[in-house]
C-alpha cells in the first residue's frame, strides 16, 4: 500500500487533491462509473450469510392466552344513527363470513348504546330504550366471534360539565377545552375523577349485564404527543414538554390501566383492558412500560397522513410493537375509509392502499384489523370496502400458521429513542416538531433501499440479553441517553457489537439536560469542539482523505455532501473524511469555502477487535430524508455494511424498492417482501401495483435443519429451492404488491 501512503502524504502537503479520486478508482477498477450518484448496496458483492440461531422449542397452542390466537379483527365503528339503520344480522354475517375472530362493539362513554343507568352516560337519540349493544354481543357470540367492549373516555356533554366542572381539560386562561369539531362536547382530563369514577362505573355496569371478552378505550391515552391541560390538578404539574411531566403522565396511564384491568378481571380472570396506542416511535406513554403492562397493543395508525406520508407507516409501527411486546398480541387498525389530511370517514379508500396497509400489518408481525365507520354508509351507501377486507381476511385465514411470527431473525438493531422523539425538538438552529420524524424516516428509507434486515430497539431495553443478538446498533441522533444507557452501549461494544451514531447522540441526559461532552465520547472516540452549526446557503462537505470501505464507489470527486447541521469535533488522528466548512450558495462569487482543508473530522471510525464504530457529526439521516441525495445514501449503506462486516441473515437480490421482514415461525420461516416500487410510495395513496421481477432469496439455516417446501403464499404456488451446506436459495419469480415465501422445515 505504498502508493496509498504516498498519496496521503501528497494530500497532506496541500499541493493538490485532484488525483485522489482517480487513484482510488485505479485501486478499485471494478467500481461503477465515476458519474454514478446512486445506491449500490443491493448490487455490491454478495454479503456473508450468517447462520440463523437454533430453532425455538415448539410451543403448545393450548398454553397461549386466548388473545394470542386472534388473527383477524373487525370493526364497524358504531354511530348514534346505527341503532336506527344497522341490520345487526347483516353486520354479524359480514364479519363472520370474512373470518374475523373478534369484533369491536361500542359501549362508549360519550353515547350509550344500551340503556345505561350511569349518570351522564347519555343515551343516543335513536336508541329508544333498545339494548343495541346486547343484541350485537349476542349476534357475535352466536357465530363464535369474541367481543371487545369499546369505550371512549375522551369527550362528554354540557350537563356533565355543569355538574362536574373539574372533569374538563382547560386552557391556560382557564377556559374549557372543547372538541375541535363539535363544541357541544368538552375534552375530559385524564387526571380527574372522570377517569377514576365515571369510566369504572360504565365498566362495572357492562360486567353486570353482558358477557364480553375484554375492554378497550378509544381516544386515550393521547397519541403522538402529551396532553397540555391547565385544570386545577394539571396546573400543579411541570410543563408538558419536560421529562418530569412525562413521568407523571406515565404513572397515571399505568395507574388507570391497572385499575381498569382489575375491573375487567373481576368478571373473568382471562379478561383484560387495553387502550388506544400508536404514534409509532412517538408514542405518548413509555413503550417499555406499556410492553410490560399491555397484553394487546392496539396500534391506531390507520393510514397515511400529510405529516407521515410514507407508505411504510404501518410496518414502522409493527417494528415498534415487536420491540416492546415480546411476542404478545399486537394489531394495527387499517382504515377501510379515506384517511389523510382531507378525510371522508364514510367513503372507501383505494383498494391497493388498503391492502398494502393490511399487508404491512401482517408482514411486520401484527394482526390485520379492518375498520369502517357507520353502518348507514358501510352496509348501505358505500359497500366497496367489504370485499377488500373479506378477501384479505380469507386469504390470511388459509395461512395463519405461516403468518404468525415467533421471532425476528434480523441482525441490525435501530435504537428508537422514544424520549428523544417526544421531548427533543432538534438543535436550536433547526428547531421543529418534525425533526426526529424526518430523522427516523431518513434512516428507515436507507435501510429499506439497502434491503437490510433490522429491528427496532427501545432505549430502555438495552440489556445485553436483548441487544446481544445484533451485529450492529444504529443510533440516529438519539440525543437523550442516560448514563446507564451509555454504559449498556459500552458493554455491548466490549462484547463485540458495532455502533453507528450521528449528530447530537448522547448530548443530553435523561432529564433532557445538555452534557458538555458526548455521553459516548470515550466509546466513539469523539470530543465536542463547539455548538451545533447550521447551514446558510451551502451545507458543509466532507473531504475524502484516504481510502476506506465506507467510501467505496465514490470516484471522480474529493468532496461529498455533508449534512444540514453538525456538531464541530476536535481533530482525530488519520481522519477518513474532514469537514470543508459551509458557505453561501449566493452570490456565486462568494460560493467557495473560507478554508478548503481542515483537520475537523466529518466522520470518526474506530475498530476494536470485531467491533466497528462510526460516528457522523452531521444529521446525515435527516439530511438524506430532506434531499434524497444518493451520496448520503451510499455513505449510509457502505457504513452499515462495514459495521456489520457485510454479514447478512437474509439476502434478497433483485430490482425494486421493497421492505423485507424475516421471521422464524412454527412451521419454519417466513420471508415477507412488500413492494413499494410505486409513484405513490412517498405521497398520496397507492392506486395500482407495479409488479417486480425475480427476487432471489438466500439465507443460512441452523445445522441439521432440512427443508420440506418453499411456498409463495400470495401466488399460492410452490417453488423450487436449493440447500447447499445449509445455505438455502430460491427465486421468487414475480412480486405483485406483496409476497410471502413460507419455508416449511422438517
Ligand atoms: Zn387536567
Amino acid at each position: 500500500m505504498d502508493s496509498m501512503l504516498n498519496r496521503r502524504t501528497f494530500l497532506k502537503t496541500g499541493v493538490a487533491s485532484l488525483p485522489l479520486a482517480a487513484a482510488i478508482q485505479a485501486l478499485h477498477p471494478d467500481t461503477t462509473s465515476g458519474e454514478t450518484i446512486a445506491d449500490v448496496a443491493t448490487s455490491g458483492p454478495a454479503p456473508k450469510l450468517i447462520p440463523l440461531p437454533a430453532r425455538l422449542a415448539p410451543i403448545d397452542p393450548a398454553t397461549l392466552p386466548w388473545q394470542q390466537k386472534i388473527r383477524r379483527v373487525g370493526q364497524s365503528n358504531m354511530t348514534e344513527h346505527d341503532p336506527a339503520v344497522m341490520n345487526v344480522e347483516k353486520w354479524a354475517n359480514y364479519w363472520h363470513s370474512a373470518g374475523a375472530d373478534i369484533v369491536f362493539i361500542s359501549v362508549t362513554g360519550i353515547l350509550a348504546f344500551y340503556p345505561s343507568k350511569v349518570k351522564f352516560h347519555r343515551h343516543g337519540k335513536f336508541l329508544n330504550g333498545r339494548d343495541f349493544f346486547g343484541e350485537c354481543v349476542a349476534a357475535a357470540r352466536k357465530r363464535g366471534m369474541r367481543v371487545v367492549a369499546r369505550m371512549s373516555p375522551d369527550l362528554n356533554w354540557g350537563d356533565a360539565l355543569e355538574a362536574h366542572p373539574e372533569w374538563a381539560m382547560r386552557d391556560a386562561d382557564g377556559s374549557v377545552l372543547l372538541s375541535g369539531e363539535d363544541p357541544r362536547l368538552f375534552r375530559t382530563c385524564m387526571f380527574t375523577s372522570y377517569m377514576d369514577d365515571y369510566m369504572p362505573a360504565i365498566m362495572r355496569e357492562i360486567n353486570s349485564l353482558y358477557d364480553v371478552d375484554c375492554f378497550y378505550s378509544n381516544g386515550w391515552p393521547p397519541i403522538g404527543n402529551l396532553p397540555n391541560c391547565h385544570c386545577a390538578i394539571c396546573s400543579k404539574f411541570p410543563p408538558p414538554d419536560t421529562t418530569a411531566y412525562w413521568q407523571i403522565f406515565n404513572d397515571r396511564v399505568l395507574e388507570l390501566w391497572h385499575k381498569y384491568d382489575a375491573i375487567a378481571k373481576d368478571k373473568k380472570p382471562d379478561s383484560f383492558y387495553f387502550a388506544n396506542l400508536g404514534g409509532n416511535v412517538r408514542c405518548g406513554p413509555n413503550l417499555d412500560l406499556l410492553g410490560k403492562t399491555a397484553v394487546w397493543f392496539q396500534a391506531d395508525n390507520q393510514g397515511r397522513t400529510s405529516d407521515d406520508s410514507s407508505v411504510w407507516g404501518c410496518s414502522l409501527q409493527g417494528r415498534v410493537c415487536s420491540a416492546v411486546m415480546d411476542g404478545k398480541f399486537a394489531a394495527n387498525v387499517t382504515a377501510a375509509y379515506s384517511t389523510g389530511t382531507v378525510r371522508w370517514r364514510n367513503a372507501s379508500k383505494n383498494p391497493a392502499e388498503a391492502k398494502m396497509w393490511l399487508s404491512e400489518s401482517v408482514a411486520s408481525g401484527m394482526a390485520p384489523y379492518f375498520h369502517f365507520i357507520g353502518s348507514e354508509a358501510g352496509f348501505g351507501e358505500d359497500r366497496r370496502w367489504q370485499k377488500v377486507g373479506a378477501d384479505y381476511f380469507r386469504w390470511t385465514k388459509k395461512h395463519d400458521a405461516h403468518l404468525t411470527p415467533r421471532r425476528s431473525v434480523a441482525n441490525i438493531g435501530v435504537v428508537i429513542g422514544q424520549s428523544t422523539q417526544l421531548l427533543y425538538q432538534g438543535p436550536a438552529v433547526a428547531h421543529s416538531h418534525a425533526y426526529m420524524r424526518e430523522t427516523t424516516h431518513g434512516l428507515y428509507e436507507a435501510l429499506l433501499s439497502g434491503r437490510f434486515a433490522f429491528d427496532f430497539v427501545h432505549e430502555d431495553r438495552l440489556d445485553s440479553d436483548r441487544i446481544g443478538k445484533y451485529r450492529a446498533l444504529l443510533l440516529p441522533n438519539i440525543a437523550v441517553l442516560s448514563d446507564r444507557q451509555c454504559q449498556q452501549l459500552r458493554d455491548y461494544v466490549r462484547s463485540g457489537g458495532s455502533i453507528m451514531a450521528s449528530f447530537e447522540t448522547g448530548l443530553y441526559n435523561e432529564k433532557l439536560q445538555s452534557r458538555t461532552e458526548f455521553g459516548l465520547a470515550d466509546l466513539m472516540g469523539v470530543s465536542k469542539a463547539g455548538d451545533v452549526i447550521g447551514t446558510t446557503g451551502n451545507a458543509y462537505y466532507g473531504r475524502m482523505e484516504r481510502q476506506h470501505p465506507i467510501l467505496d464507489g465514490f470516484v471522480n470527486t474529493n468532496w461529498l455532501p455533508g449534512a444540514q447541521n453538525s456538531v464541530p469535533l476536535k481533530p482525530v488522528p488519520d481522519p477518513v473524511l474532514t469537514v470543508v466548512p459551509g458557505f453561501v450558495q449566493y452570490p456565486p462569487e462568494l460560493a467557495y469555502p473560507p478554508v478548503s482543508h481542515t483537520n475537523e473530522p466529518a466522520v470518526v471510525l474506530r475498530e476494536a477487535g470485531p467491533s466497528r464504530l462510526a460516528y457522523f457529526p452531521g444529521d446525515i439521516e435527516r439530511t438524506f430524508w430532506l434531499t434524497g441525495h444518493g451520496d448520503l445514501l451510499r455513505l449510509l449503506h457502505n457504513t452499515i455494511r462495514w459495521l456489520t462486516h457485510d454479514e447478512s441473515v437474509v439476502h434478497i437480490a433483485g430490482d425494486g424498492f421493497i421492505e423485507l421482514f424475516a421471521w422464524e415461525t412454527s412451521p419454519g420461516y417466513s420471508v415477507h417482501l412488500l413492494n413499494y416500487t410505486n409513484p405513490n410510495a412517498h405521497h398520496g395513496w397507492l392506486g395500482s401495483v407495479y409488479p417486480l421481477g425475480a427476487q432471489t432469496v438466500s439465507m443460512k439455516l441452523p445445522a441439521e435443519v432440512k427443508i420440506k417446501s418453499v411456498e409463495l403464499l400470495r401466488a399460492e404456488s410452490s417453488i423450487p429451492f436449493r440447500l447447499e451446506s445449509q445455505a438455502l436459495h430460491f427465486t421468487i419469480p414475480r412480486v405483485e404488491d406483496y409476497e410471502v415465501a413460507a419455508i416449511t422445515v422438517g
